[in-house]
């Protein structure tokens, strides 16, 4: 397993792999706890908890007794228990009891991430961000009830309003390659709706790109739902490019979009768990997505870097995906952040130090002119 640091936040760090909640549900005790000893086992580290039903949260509670300081976790403020039902909440003394519930359940009292749930609309983003609930919750944060403020969305647009108020450590997000296509929308319904893929599209919505930089630039982690599509990401039939992906091509996409940390994934198995950490010893050619998203025909990337790594090894050994990660935040941001600058300053090789052999734009899917932005590179850091 590796790990990656929650930036604004220095003392939590994530696993790649998580795990969401959804899979526990309707086990047993010995489940949950046979499903956290493997988790534990794996490396796994990270879990969010989105849902407020009482029982997965004494059970989970009862699963992590002795070893809460082993797992960071990430609980959710507005999601609600009423009448035996999941509730999502704005008003402040449900999302109260509820938090106190989820702190008292789980034997804790304090959860790493806590998450302002689901938030996709404008006027919902207004309601909590100009009124008393965003108080509340950086009062919990101020009296270390949550260590880190999150939000989850689905919307890039709603997104980047939130993260760009400065309150935010961490974004839960939805990102596959599919969705990445999608123009914004306030329906969550719009994304899984295969009528809305049938165009075909060219590049990734830019809304999207510009929400992964700036949280990139920014250090805001994002941890990612929806890595699958809901499982139709893997399907041929379903997938609204038709080609499937492998579980590791979609792991791959994700944990190589800037600012993400981490995959939630709603392993329902240990068994599931032990296939998706198989990630780390699967091999290059099994975690390449680009041979999927190189070979469709009316969704098209062309020109610009996906981060897939497709081009290696370069001659000079330059991280090719890197520099142009780099490069692209900069220019997005017309100046290169003092931040982004230390990271290429981290690198082993810079583009300065390209040769223009141009062995890497042979293997490139997506013709991005390497050699170009490797100058690009150089001009604009100096090496
Ligand atoms: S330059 Fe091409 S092959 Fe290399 S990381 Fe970018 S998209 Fe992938
Ligand atoms: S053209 Fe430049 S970046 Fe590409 S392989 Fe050759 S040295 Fe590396």
């Amino acid at each position: 397993m590796k790990y990656r640091q929650i930036k604004r936040c220095e003392n939590i760090n994530v696993s790649e792999i998580a795990l969401g909640c959804e899979g526990f549900l309707g086990k047993s005790k010995a489940g949950y706890i046979a499903m956290t000893d493997k988790a534990f086992d794996l490396g796994i580290n990270f879990i969010d908890m989105y849902t407020s039903d009482p029982v997965f949260r004494s059970n989970f509670g009862a699963a992590i007794k002795g070893r809460r300081h082993n797992i960071v976790l990430q609980g959710h403020i507005g999601s609600a228990w009423e009448n035996g039902q999941y509730l999502r909440t704005r008003n402040i003394s449900k999302a109260r009891l509820a938090f106190e519930d989820q702190l008292k359940r789980l034997g804790t009292d304090y959860l790493d991430i806590g998450m302002i749930h689901y938030v996709d609309g404008m006027e919902d983003f207004n309601k909590i961000f100009g009124g008393d609930f965003i108080k509340y919750c950086e009062s919990l944060k101020q009296k270390g009830a949550i260590r880190a403020l999150g939000m989850s969305s689905h919307n890039p647009v709603v997104a980047l309003k939130a993260v760009e108020t400065g309150l935010i450590d961490v974004l839960m997000f939805s990102v596959n390659a599919a969705y990445d296509m999608m123009p914004p929308g306030e329906n969550v319904d719009d994304l899984f709706e295969p009528e809305n893929y049938k165009k075909g599209f060219v590049n990734a919505d830019p809304h999207r790109t510009k929400l992964y930089e700036y949280c990139e630039r920014e250090g805001i982690a994002i941890d990612v739902m929806k890595t699958f599509g809901g499982g139709d990401m893997l399907s041929a039939e379903l997938s609204p490019f038709g080609v499937a992906f492998n579980e590791y091509q979609c792991i791959e996409y994700c944990l190589t979009r800037p600012g993400v940390v981490s995959v939630m994934a709603g392993c329902h198995s240990t068994e599931e768990m032990e296939k998706l950490t198989g990630y780390y010893t699967a091999s290059a050619e099994e975690r390449d997505y680009s041979l999927v998203l190189s070979k469709m025909d009316k969704f098209k990337f062309h020109g610009n870097c996906m981060y897939c790594g497709h081009c290696a090894p370069c001659t000079m050994g330059i991280n090719i995906a890197d520099v142009n990660k780099y490069l692209n935040l900069s220019l997005a941001q017309g100046g290169v952040p003092e931040t982004v600058a230390d990271h290429y300053k981290l690198l082993e090789h810079h583009g300065g130090e390209c040769i223009e052999c141009g062995r890497c734009e042979k293997n490139c899917p997506f013709g991005v002119e390497i050699i170009k932005k490797m100058k690009k590179a150089q001009e604009i850091f100096g090496y």
